[in-house]
Formats: C-alpha cells, structure tokens, sequence
C-alpha cells in the first residue's frame, strides 16, 4: 500500500514566529477536519503553501519551518510575493474565481498572470514528484490547482490521481470565454477521479470536454488516449458532531459561562420577547450576494411594515481578499447601504442591522446560529454553501428557519428549506413573512429530515467516498490492464500464428486500420498500409480479409488492383484474390426509397451532417456536427427509424458517430463466418473499433483472437489502444 498525498493551496496549519521561534497550529476549517481519516497516521502527507512568502521568512527560521510542519504531516512549497501575487490573487481570484461564478465582467485574462500560475502549478507538481512513489495516491484540491494533475501524470503515467474542485464549474458559454480553455481541461484531464460538489458542475465539465476536446463520454467516463477519467458528484458535508455538540454544550452555559456576544443577544430576546433574529453569514465576497440582500431586507421592510421593529438582521461578513480591488469597492458599497437602511429606519429602540465586519471565533458562531431564528443565505452563486448545513446542525430542538439561495450547491440537498431566487425580491420578501410566521412543528419537521441527512453525510463520509471511488478507479483500471495486449500475450499469440499451417485475418478499415477524418473519402490508405498490407498478403498460408461498412466502389478504388480480399457494406459484397465484387447476401434495396426523405430532413435540421449512400445501404453522419446536438439527434432518428422500419428486415447499426440503415440478415459476423467455412484454419485473427465490428467477435468461433481498438466495452477478448499499435501488432506477424 502506498502513502497518500493531498495537494491544496494551503496548508492545514498556521505559523506563527515570534521571538525566533515558530509555532504551527492545525487549523480547524472544514476541509482540514474531514480529511482526518484521510490524513493520519505516518502514511499521508500534505503538500501546500505555507501562508509565508519566502521574503517573509528568515533564513535562520527557514529549516526549523520545515520540521514544525513534518510534526503535522505537512511539508511546504516556497512561493515569493510575486508568485503569490500572479497565482493567488492574479490567475485564481481575478480570473478563475470570478468566472467560475459567472461574473464574466470581473474575469480578467491576463498573460501574465496565467503564465505565473503555470509555474506555480509545476512548483507544486514538483514537490508532488519529489515525495511521491508509483503506488501513492493523490488528491489534489482545488482551483488553483488544476495543472496539477497533469504536470504529475506526464512524469508518472500510472499513479493513481483524483481532483476536487470546491467551486462551481460554470456552463460551457461561459467557460469557453477564457483564452487558456483547453490548457484547463487538459490539466484537470490528468487525474483519474474528477469530483465536484454536484450533478450541475459535472453535467457543464463534461460538455466543455466534449465541445471543446471532441473527446468521447460515455455518461461519466471520458476516453482519453489510453485512460479513462471518472467524473462523479461528492456534496461536501460538515463535521456534524461538532457543531451539534457545541450547540448542545452552549446551552448548558451558565449565565457566567456566556460571551458578551451571547448576553447581548440574551437582551434583545429580553426586550423584544416576539422579535426574530434573522442571521446571515458570508465571507465578503461578490458571490455571495450581500448587497443584494441588504436591498431585499428593505424591500421586505417596505412590503410587510409590520415587522418594523420585529425583526434585526445581523449580517457577519468575514473579510476576505482585501488587496483585490473589486472586494475593496464591494466593501465599501455594504458599508454605505447598511448605513442608509439603518439611517432611514431605525427607531429609538431599534437597528434593523446589526453588522460585523470581522471573523468570529467558532464560539460565537454557535451563538449566533443557537440564537438566530432564521438563517438567510442568498449567494448569487455558491459552490456548496456550509454555513447553511452549520446552522441546521446546531438546531438542538429543530427549531429555526433556513432561506437558501437556490444558487448555492448545498440547496440540491436541503429541499426542506425555504428556496428562493436571490434575483426575486417579491419571492424573497414572502419567502421572510412565511419563516417569520412558520409553526414550530413545520419548522421541527423540515429540519428533522435536513439533520438526518446532514448527520449521515458528513464531511469524513465526503472524504471517504472520494477515496474509495478513486480506489474502485485504479481497480478497474487494474482489471482492464488483464484484458490489454501485453507483450508476454503477444507472444503467444505470434507462436500460435507461426505455428499454424493455415491462417486467416478480419481486418476493420476506419478506425482500425486508418483513423478517422470528418471526411470520409479522405481517409483513403497510407503508403506504409499498403506496403504493410502487401507484406501480409504475400505471407505463406495467410488470407488477409478487410472487413468494411464502405461501400464497394470506394474499396475498389483503393483496394482491388492489390488483390487483398474485401468483404464490404457489412457483408453484402466480397471480392477475393483481386476478382470483381459479387454479392455474398441477396438483399433488396427497395426500402431506401422510404427512408431516404426521412434522413434527408435530419440533414437539413442538423448542420455537419450528411449521408453516405452505398448500394445497399444509407448511413447518416454526424462527426461534425455539434456533439450534443449530434448525440440528441442521433436518438431522435434512431426513435423515428424504429417505428418506421419495424415490418422491414432492417436494422440500424450505431456506429462511430454514424448510423446506418441496412438489411438485418446482413452483418460483419454472419459474412466472417461465412468465410471461415470454407477451409480449415488452425488461427482466426480479428480486429475492429466500434460496433459494428461486435458482430465479429460475437460470432466467430470462441478459440478467434479477437482484439478491440479502443477501451469501450466489447466482447473482444484483447484490447489496444490506437491505430498505431494496430499495426505495430500487425508487423509483429510478418516473418
Ligand atoms: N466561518 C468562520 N468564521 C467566521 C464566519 C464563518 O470560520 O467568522 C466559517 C463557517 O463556519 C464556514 C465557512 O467559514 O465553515 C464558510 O464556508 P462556506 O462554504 O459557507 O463559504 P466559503 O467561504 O467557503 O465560500
């Protein structure tokens, strides 16, 4: 077993020097908290920046530095000021961080700060590559980190990699305004195990896959090269205990025992016994939408008068990015609105906000979530949102209302809350007036499913599911390596082949033998597959067959003055030693004069398409078109084909972003076999990609070396990966 290694920006531990010594404190935030069972024990360590640029170190603290953090299992990357400056505060907060949260006009695409975040992200895949071992396995975290995963990948090719990203992926429309889009995915593409909070932010990384790498996905496996990249959702969940626990020993606090903060909310209840507490809590941020809030909390004031001097707001907004100038101007606007609001409608005995800007230690966070009686959140955009899971926690008697953005990702796990569109004023303002006015048993209800939840999907639940997916990763890739053409197998195989008085071979054309053009007729043969071909064919004892879905006329072209044997239109025509085509199935082509006008339309509604019209069949392609909108398509024909053809003897093969519409009796297999019946031979090789050619490995007798180009499922007995490797096995039987 290997160690497991975690890779985030910072560290889980503060420094502190003082007087020449330094402390390091493990840091209690959420992430730290979950990857406890991750991150224990001698076998795991934890890269990332320490929090101190390298001009802020002294040299003679510098080693003492790293051994305070080994204590915690954690080992540091130096970054200097600038570093920190284009990486940190440049590429991912002024760049990612806003369009990731679809503040498009606040993204800025600067060169040099994205060239800066490139080789802060080999620096950390560095100091990966210096601790790391085959067997490790690596979580990386985060935005900004997600060159990471392939700048490792490229040195260690089989290491087991995941990826978290704990922010929202944005749809394709807006992740596609960035200059360095493919750089992106290529990085993240590096991992095995791609997680995100939830099903939204998986569905939008794989259309920007498919649209922009054209790769294939195949629900949530992405093919790539020779890999296959996982792509599932894990919703972040909280330390439940701790926040239950704390809330349930805050209220054993004796009068003495409670904060200042607490007796200044104890007053309030005293003076205003039928006043609610209404909290919010953010870090400041643009996404998270305070300013928004605050004009909604006037508007409700204004639509529902009755509750003046019934409720008060206490809004927290921890300080966050202060160098950043947008959070300057954004900072500056929250003062000024709480100011107006306040100054407009505060009484004699009453501030309808009570506002701090500063962090709060966790115990006065308990006292605030115990004493609010409504939580209101309402980020504009929100990767998962945990202040909202905290406060439910701390409901020892399931009291409280929560009012959730339907924008924050936790809000596709806490139905039972009060949804609202941060956007919708009228909706939020009704949405206050019914937690304002809910009877405790509705709110005890509500959340006595929420806790259940919370409770069971924890953030140590998270972690653990995030491991054990990325270990059922590497065993499905262990699995498929018994099923690759290793050499030891090739081997054999080569004997079997030397060793047999007579052979035969069913070659696929398009994507086997040659690889794939969005122009069909230009993917004609090499010079070095004919000289290969010839080599096989000239071989004692050996029939070489091409098994094709082209048409005949194509492969008479390129193919019949070489003499090789062709099998074409899927089995409806053979041509062997250089003698003209004959029809091998009698089949009927009647029927195209039906489905022609039906494809035809598909054409005309589906820019990129086209159709390829053989003798004996029609095929429809949509290579080119977009891919979603091909692969909609693509089920829409196959529907409407259904009904249509259903008392025809025809069927519709799906092939490689083509479907075709031919005979039922005639198929790669049942032409194949045909063949195989006239002599006796003691080796039978077959080789294909896509779909079409499953009829082969189905029907050819079991003792057939089958082989599938490509990693897809497939009754093939081997696979391998590319059209080159194709051939380089093919060489292997030219002796
Ligand atoms: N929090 C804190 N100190 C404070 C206020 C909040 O440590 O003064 C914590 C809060 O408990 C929560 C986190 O900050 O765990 C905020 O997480 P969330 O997912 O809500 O938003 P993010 O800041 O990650 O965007």
């Amino acid at each position: 077993m290997g160690k497991t290694i975690i890779i985030s920006n910072r560290l889980p531990v503060q420094l502190q020097i003082s007087n020449g010594t330094i402390t390091a404190i493990p840091s209690v935030g959420g992430l730290a908290t979950g990857m406890k069972s991750v991150h224990s024990g001698g076998d795991s360590l934890w890269i990332g920046w320490s929090g101190l640029t390298d001009e802020e170190i002294p040299d003679d603290i510098a080693p003492k530095i790293d051994s305070a953090l080994a204590e915690h299992g954690s080992s540091k990357v130096n970054l200097t000021s600038a570093e920190v400056d284009g990486f940190y505060f440049g590429f991912s907060n002024r760049t990612i961080w806003p369009l990731f949260h679809y503040f498009l006009e606040y993204s800025e695409f600067e060169l040099k700060s994205w060239e800066i975040y490139k080789a802060v992200n080999q620096k950390f895949a560095d100091a990966i590559l210096e601790k790391a071992g085959e067997d490790d396995t690596i979580w990386v975290h985060d935005y900004q980190l997600m060159l990471v995963p392939q700048m490792v990948r490229a040195k260690r090719p089989n290491i087991s990699i995941g990826f978290f990203l704990h922010i929202p992926f944005p749809s394709f429309e807006i992740f596609r305004t960035l200059p360095w889009r493919k750089e992106v995915l290529e990085g993240l593409l590096g991992a095995d195990l791609i997680g995100f909070h939830i099903y939204d932010y998986e569905r939008h990384f794989l259309s920007s896959v498919r649209r922009l790498l054209r790769l294939e996905v195949s629900f949530n496996d992405i093919y790539r090269d020779n890999r296959i990249i996982k792509v599932d959702s894990f919703p972040m969940g909280i330390d439940y205990k701790k926040f239950s626990d704390a809330a349930k020993a805050h209220e054993q606090n004796t009068a003495d025992q409670q904060s200042d903060l607490q007796q200044r909310l104890n007053n309030h209840k005293l003076s205003t016994p039928d006043a609610k507490l209404i909290l919010s809590i953010d870090r400041l941020d643009y996404s998270k939408g305070i300013a928004k809030r605050l004009n909604a909390f006037e508007y409700f004031l204004n639509k529902y008068p009755q509750y003046k001097e019934k409720v008060r707001l206490i809004i927290l907004a921890v300080p966050s990015r202060s160098n950043v100038p947008q959070y300057q101007l954004l900072k500056k606007e929250i003062d000024e609105l709480v100011g107006r609001i306040n100054g407009d409608f505060s009484t004699v005995s009453w501030t309808p906000i009570w506002y701090f800007y500063r962090s709060l230690p966790f115990h006065n966070l308990i006292d605030l979530y115990t004493s609010s009686d409504i939580a209101w959140l309402t980020p504009l955009r929100d990767g998962m949102n945990l202040v909202a899971k905290e406060y439910i926690a701390t409901r020892t008697d399931k009291t409280g209302v929560l009012i959730l953005s339907e924008m924050a990702g936790s809000a596709n796990e806490m139905n039972e809350s009060l949804l609202i569109n941060p956007n919708n004023f009228e909706q939020i303002a009704d949405a206050l007036y019914q937690a304002i006015n809910m009877p405790k048993e509705e709110q005890q209800e509500r959340n006595s499913h929420l806790q259940k939840r919370l409770a069971r999907y924890n953030v140590e639940q998270w972690a653990n599911d995030f491991m054990s997916s990325l270990q059922a990763q590497k065993d499905r890739d262990a699995a498929n390596v018994s099923k690759k053409l290793t050499e030891h197998r090739l081997n054999t195989i080569v004997e079997d082949f030397s060793k047999a008085k007579k052979r035969i071979l069913f070659l696929d054309y398009d994507g086997t033998l040659a690889g794939f053009h969005v122009d069909p007729q230009k993917a004609g043969p090499d010079k070095e597959l004919y000289q290969l071909l010839d080599a096989l064919n000239n071989q004692e004892n050996t029939e070489l067959y091409l098994v094709s879905g082209r048409d005949k006329d194509t492969f008479t072209k390129w193919f019949l003055p070489k003499k090789y044997n062709m099998i074409v239109e899927h089995g409806v025509w053979i041509s062997q030693n250089g003698e003209d085509f004959r029809m091998l199935e009698n089949v009927k082509n009647d029927w195209m004069e039906k489905i022609r006008p039906v494809l035809e339309s598909f054409v005309d509604r589906t820019p990129g398409s086209f159709i390829e019209e053989k003798n004996y069949s029609l095929a429809w392609h949509y290579r080119k078109t977009d891919p979603d909108f091909g692969n909609l398509r693509a089920n829409e024909l196959n529907t409407v084909l259904t009904s249509l053809i259903a008392n025809d003897d025809l069927s519709v093969l799906n092939g490689n972003k083509v479907m075709e519409i031919k005979s039922s009796n005639v198929n790669k297999g049942r032409a194949t076999v045909r063949v195989l019946g006239e002599g006796d031979y003691g080796f039978v090789f077959a080789i294909g990609d896509d779909w079409t050619d499953e009829f082969m490995f189905q029907e050819l007798p079991e003792s057939t070396i089958s082989v599938k180009v490509g990693r897809q499922k497939t009754q093939a007995k081997f696979y391998v990966e590319n059209t080159k490797m194709v051939r380089d096995l093919l060489k292997r039987f030219l002796v």
